[in-house]
C-alpha cells in the first residue's frame, strides 16, 4: 500500500475509557490523524458505579460525552460503533457500520466480568462493569423492596431483603458498604409494613481476609467497619455455586437471596483471545515492556486489556492510574517515532496508592508505607475522585450531591427506571 509521503499518519484507538482517553489528550495536536472508537458515546468513571447502583448518583454524573472531551481536537475524530474484528496483518479495525484502516493501532477496549470460567452464573449473579450493570442492580434492589412492602409471607419478605456481595476487593467493598448503609440509614423512613434494618447484606470473600493488596491492618479495619454497617462478612468462604436466587459455599452453606452481586473478578476483553497473541489467565494480552503487541510494533495493548511485569518487576495492576500512564507512554512511544526522536525507556508503573471507602465517613488509604483509615482517608478519598472525575459540571454535581447525602442522609437517585415490566418481577419475587 503505497501511500504519498506527506500523508499524516491514521492512529485508530478502541475504546474511550481511561487508557483510550488518555492517549488521545496526550498525543500532540496535528501530528496525526486519530479515529477513536467506543461502542457508548460517553466515558464512564468506573470507580463510582457503586453508588449509582446503590442510588447515591445519576448515571450522567459519572459519565461524560466522548465527543465533550474532544471537542477542541480536531485531528481526533470520534465514532460511535462497537469493533468486531481487528486484522493485525491487514492493518485493519471492522466495525459494525464500517472498516478502518490504521497505520497504528491502540487496544484499550478493557475487561468484562470474570467468572472464573463459569460463564453461566452471570444470568443469577450480574456485574458491575458498565452503566447499565449499575441501573439494573439500583432497580432489582428497590423492586426488592417494593416487593417486599406488599408482601405478606414473611419467609418470601426475608429473602427478598437478602442482598449477597460476591468478592472481597475495593468494588465489594464499596458495594457492600453502601448496601449496608442503604438498608440500615436510608430507606428506613420509606417502608411502613417492613424494617429494611432487618434486611441481610452478605459479603463473601475466597481469600482469608478482605482487600488482599493492602495492608492486613487496612483488611481488619475495612471488616470491623463492614460489620458495625450490619453486613455479614463471610472469609476464606468460596463460592462453588450460583444458581436462580440462590449462592452455595465450600463449606456447604446456601443464601438465598433476590440478589446476588458478582464483583470477584474481571476478565480480559473476548476480542484480546481473537487476536492469535498471547494472553495470560485472565485473558489479557501480554505485551513487550514498551506495551507493543509481539510481533506487531505498529500495535499497543494498554490499560486492563494489557498484562505486563514492568521494567522494575511490578505486575502492573488493572486500576485507573495504569491505563491513565500506559496510553501516556503509547502516545510519548508513538509521537517519537513520528519526529525521529529515540524510543522512551521501557514503561514503569508508578504506583500513587489505593484507597477505599466503607460507607459513609469511613475509608483505607495506602500510599507506600503511609497508612491511614477513618475520616481523614474518607476525605482523601473524596479529593482524589472528584479530581479524577472528568467534566467540570460532573465534578459539581457529584459534590452537590455528596454534600446534601452527608448531611441529609437523604438519596436522590431512587428511582426504578426499568418499567415494572414481569420479568423483573418475577425475577426478583419468585
Ligand atoms: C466497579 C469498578 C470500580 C473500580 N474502582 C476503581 C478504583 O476505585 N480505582 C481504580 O484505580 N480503578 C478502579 N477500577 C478499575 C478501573 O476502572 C479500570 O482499571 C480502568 O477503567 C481501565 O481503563 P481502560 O481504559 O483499560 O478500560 P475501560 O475504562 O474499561 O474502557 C474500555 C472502553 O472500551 C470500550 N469498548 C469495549 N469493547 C469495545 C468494542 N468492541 N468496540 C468499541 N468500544 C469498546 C468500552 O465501551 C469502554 O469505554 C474499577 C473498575 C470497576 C468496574
Amino acid at each position: 500500500m503505497n501511500q504519498p509521503a506527506t500523508r499524516r499518519k491514521r492512529i485508530v484507538v478502541i475504546g474511550a475509557g481511561f487508557g483510550g482517553v488518555s492517549f488521545c489528550q496526550s498525543f500532540p495536536e496535528g501530528l496525526a490523524d486519530i479515529t477513536l472508537v467506543d461502542r457508548n458515546n460517553y466515558h464512564l468513571f468506573q470507580p463510582l458505579l457503586y453508588q449509582v447502583a446503590t442510588a447515591d448518583l445519576s448515571p450522567s454524573d459519572i459519565a461524560e460525552p466522548i465527543r465533550t472531551i474532544f471537542d477542541r481536537r480536531r485531528d481526533v475524530t470520534v465514532l460511535m460503533d462497537e469493533v468486531t474484528h481487528i486484522s493485525l496483518r491487514d492493518r485493519q479495525v471492522t466495525m459494525q457500520r464500517r472498516t478502518l484502516e490504521y497505520d497504528y493501532l491502540v487496544l484499550a477496549f478493557g475487561a468484562r466480568t470474570g467468572y472464573f470460567g463459569n460463564q453461566d452464573w452471570a444470568r443469577h449473579a450480574g456485574g458491575l462493569k458498565g452503566i447499565e450493570d449499575a441501573l439494573n442492580i439500583r432497580n432489582r434492589v428497590l423492586t426488592a423492596f417494593e416487593e417486599a412492602e406488599n408482601c405478606p409471607d414473611p419467609e418470601q419478605v426475608r429473602r427478598l431483603t437478602t442482598f449477597v456481595v460476591v468478592g472481597g476487593g475495593p468494588t465489594g467493598v464499596e458495594l457492600a458498604g453502601a448496601l449496608g448503609e442503604l438498608t440500615r440509614r436510608v430507606l428506613r423512613r420509606d417502608f411502613k409494613n417492613i424494617d429494611t434494618s432487618q434486611a441481610r447484606v452478605f459479603l463473601i470473600q475466597g481469600a482469608p481476609r478482605l482487600l488482599p493488596p493492602y495492608h492486613a491492618s487496612l483488611s481488619e479495619y475495612a471488616r470491623q467497619k463492614l460489620v458495625n454497617l450490619g453486613v455479614d462478612v463471610r472469609i476464606s468462604a468460596r463460592v462453588t455455586r450460583v444458581g436462580p436466587q440462590r449462592v452455595e459455599l465450600e463449606n456447604g452453606k446456601v443464601i438465598e437471596a433476590a440478589n446476588i452481586i458478582w464483583c470477584a473478578g474481571v476478565e480480559g476483553h473476548p476480542l484480546a483471545r481473537t487476536l492469535g497473541l498471547p494472553i495470560d489467565r485472565a485473558g489479557r494480552l501480554k505485551v513487550e515492556a514498551d506495551l507493543r503487541l509481539p510481533g506487531h510494533r505498529e500495535a499497543f495493548a494498554i490499560g486492563d486489556i494489557a498484562a505486563l511485569t514492568d521494567a522494575k518487576g511490578a505486575e502492573v495492576p488493572g486500576v485507573a492510574p495504569a491505563a491513565l500512564q500506559m496510553g501516556k507512554y503509547a502516545a510519548r512511544a508513538i509521537a517519537a517515532e513520528l519526529c525521529g526522536k529515540p524510543a522512551p525507556p521501557p514503561f514503569v508503573y508508578f504506583d500513587k496508592g489505593s484507597m477505599a471507602t466503607i460507607g459513609r465517613a469511613a475509608a483505607v488509604l495506602e500510599i507506600g508505607k503511609l497508612r491511614m483509615t477513618g475520616f481523614f482517608a474518607w476525605i482523601g478519598w473524596l479529593i482524589v475522585h472528584l479530581a479524577m472525575l472528568v467534566g467540570f459540571n460532573n465534578k459539581v454535581s457529584v459534590l452537590t450531591e455528596w454534600i446534601f447525602r452527608y448531611v441529609t442522609y437523604r438519596q436522590g437517585a431512587r428511582i426504578i427506571t426499568t418499567p415494572r415490566t414481569e420479568e423483573l418481577l418475577r425475577d426478583v419475587a419468585s
